[in-house]
């Protein structure tokens, strides 16, 4: 079974990153997001429902392709590796 991994998106009015639709940010974090207070939230390119690396899996219900990308589990297993040779 496939699953999509968010990405992060940044508003290209703004230039904050979008904060995903229909979830709550800490307070920590909210002000240093674009939401829809902003012209450019929904405007391209467009913000999904996952956190940057949040799994669709781990959300628990389907999302859009919006600011999602295939994920396949080979990069998160690199990554415990500690590939840092670049
Ligand atoms: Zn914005």
């Amino acid at each position: 079974m496939s699953d999509k991994r968010g990405i992060a998106v940044n508003c290209t009015v703004c230039k904050r990153r979008k904060k995903p639709i229909g979830r709550s940010a800490p307070l920590a974090m909210a002000n240093g997001l674009c939401d829809d207070d902003c012209e450019g939230y929904r405007a391209e390119p467009r913000p999904g429902q996952l956190w940057p690396n949040e799994l669709e899996s781990e959300f628990g219900f389907c999302v859009g392709d919006d600011a999602t990308e295939p994920f396949t589990g080979l990069d998160a297993a690199r990554r415990s590796e500690g590939a840092g040779d670049e």
